[in-house]
């Protein structure tokens, strides 16, 4: 306040003055820019929607070939639809441009690999009916058609049958569902290089689909989150907070739930819960378990530990430091055995599931047996 009142003064006695750039800026004209605008909307929502396949065609892979490890397994068909109106007023004509959708709901994506891409179904093909029941209408029909579809399925894979119009035609496709981990996948968009799992879903915001550059190392960071949910972590980590008597630990859990993410942002999530001291013995079992998860998945285990490498670079403290999470050597190393592990059992035809710890109570008793 006394500042400005300063500078009220000195602007009266004409010592400050309002200053103003010297080049001549081109003039933008108000209907262009509203075009723009448009344009740009469209190619945020392509671009959104191609990044939104990449995660998904990868984790799909992922949750299907290692649906009897994880923990919750359901019949998957591997597509997504929308409607119009889930969409702001003020983005919707761009929405409906970059995803084709119709009239009705509207499949908006299809997963490589899926049922769904082997039924032949087209992101743009509005559904007309699925098992002769005719697809819900009017406000946010795709969630409707979301939980009659679940209803319909239930734990069977007993083929779907849908009908949808595609350029004016009416197709019949039978989608026969595939078990597969029970996990959603979402691209977060928050500005933090981070993934993370909640017990349901897993997330991976955008600097780590950048990051991630090839195929191959989001496949690492994707098995690692699919394998906190798979393992149930999360749950684990509940008990465990319960146990230590300290309740308001659990919102904290839940929200910062076992990132990829070495030791920045999640160290100070990570001093708020106690509970994190079993953290780092999380992460290093979903790195372990991660890397089963990629070897069935077909993705290739060997050099992927170099991850860590990268990621010692965004964060060099990782070097040093355990917290919640273990330090990038150890990682990288670990990572590397594991793949040692994994080529071994390929070499003798031994099936590739993760070792289990030797109950030693157990194992003394049986001694004791003999
Ligand atoms: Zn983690």
């Amino acid at each position: 306040m006394r500042m400005q009142t300063a500078a009220v003064a000195m602007a009266a006695l004409g010592l400050i003055a309002w200053v103003e750039p010297k080049t001549a800026t081109p003039l933008v004209a108000k209907d262009a820019a509203a075009e723009e605008a448009k344009r740009q909307m469209v190619y945020v929502h392509k671009t959104r929607a191609k990044e939104a396949q990449r995660v998904q065609d990868i984790a799909f892979r992922i949750m299907v070939a290692n649906q009897d490890l994880c923990a919750d397994r359901a019949p998957r068909l591997g597509m997504d639809w929308d409607v119009a109106d889930s969409f702001d007023a003020k983005v919707r004509p761009a929405a409906v441009e970059a995803y084709k959708i119709g009239d009705g709901v509207t499949v908006t994506q299809v997963i490589a690999g899926s049922p769904a891409a082997a039924a032949g179904l087209q992101p743009g093909d509005v559904v007309v009916s699925v098992n002769g029941e005719a697809a819900p209408t009017g406000k946010r029909a795709d969630r409707k058609l979301s939980k009659r579809v679940d209803e319909i399925k239930g734990a069977s894979t007993a083929p779907l049958t849908f009908v949808v119009r595609r350029a004016g035609q009416e197709q019949t496709l039978a989608v026969t569902p595939v078990m597969a981990c029970a996990y959603g996948v979402a691209v977060a968009d928050q500005p933090e290089l981070n993934a993370y799992a909640d017990g349901k879903n897993i997330h991976i915001t955008r600097p780590m689909l950048r990051f991630a550059a090839s195929d191959e190392e989001l496949a690492l960071v994707i098995a690692h989150e699919i394998a906190h949910n798979g393992q149930h972590h999360i749950q684990a980590k509940q008990k465990n907070a319960a146990v230590l008597g300290v309740p308001g630990l659990l919102i904290d859990i839940a929200a910062a739930a076992g990132g990829v993410n070495t030791n920045g942002a999640f160290a100070k999530a990570g001093m708020q819960y106690g509970a994190s001291r079993s953290s780092a013995a999380f992460e290093a079992e979903a790195d372990y378990v991660g890397m089963y998860y990629l070897a069935r998945a077909g993705y290739p285990t060997d050099g992927v530990e170099d991850f860590w490498r990268k990621m010692a670079v965004e964060e060099p403290n990782a070097i040093f430091i355990k917290s919640t999470h273990p330090a990038t050597p150890d990682r990288f190393l670990a990572i590397a055995s594991a793949d040692d592990e994994i080529g071994a059992k390929r070499a003798k035809g031994e099936p590739l599931t993760p070792n289990q710890k030797v109950n030693e109570a157990r194992a003394a008793e049986a001694g004791g047996a003999k």
